[in-house]
């Protein structure tokens, strides 16, 4: 979050295999959230990594709830969406409106959209 380096989601996951050997082949059933569960682990013991560079907090390469969508991402989406003939959006009940008004540029763009 600091210094804005970049990690991939492998070498991420090597640090964390790395630091944390005994959560390593532990295995958890998908739970509805997208979260999972694992019994009978301490936590308190698992060493969440930092960046390489920086030493820094890491976070994925995704906005969360509450933050601003990047200008350059939202410029990108608006000139794919003058190119698209159509939307379709997946996964989304579209009630926060950064989401939202895509659809609504494509509305009045006039690409095809179907709820
Ligand atoms: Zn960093």
């Amino acid at each position: 979050m600091a210094c804005g380096e970049a990690h991939t989601r492998t070498a991420v996951q090597r640090m964390l295999e790395a630091l944390n050997p005994d959560f390593v082949g532990h295995a958890a059933p998908d739970l509805p959230d997208g979260d999972a569960q694992i019994e009978d682990l301490d936590f308190a013991a698992f060493d969440v990594p930092g960046c390489t560079r920086c030493g820094g907090v890491l976070k994925p390469d995704a906005v969360f709830f509450g933050a601003s969508v990047p200008r350059k991402l939202v410029q990108d989406a608006a000139r794919s969406l003058e190119a698209a003939d159509a939307i379709l959006v997946l996964g989304s009940s579209l009630m926060v409106y950064s989401g939202y008004r895509f659809c609504e540029w494509a509305a009045k763009s006039g690409s095809r959209s179907r709820r």
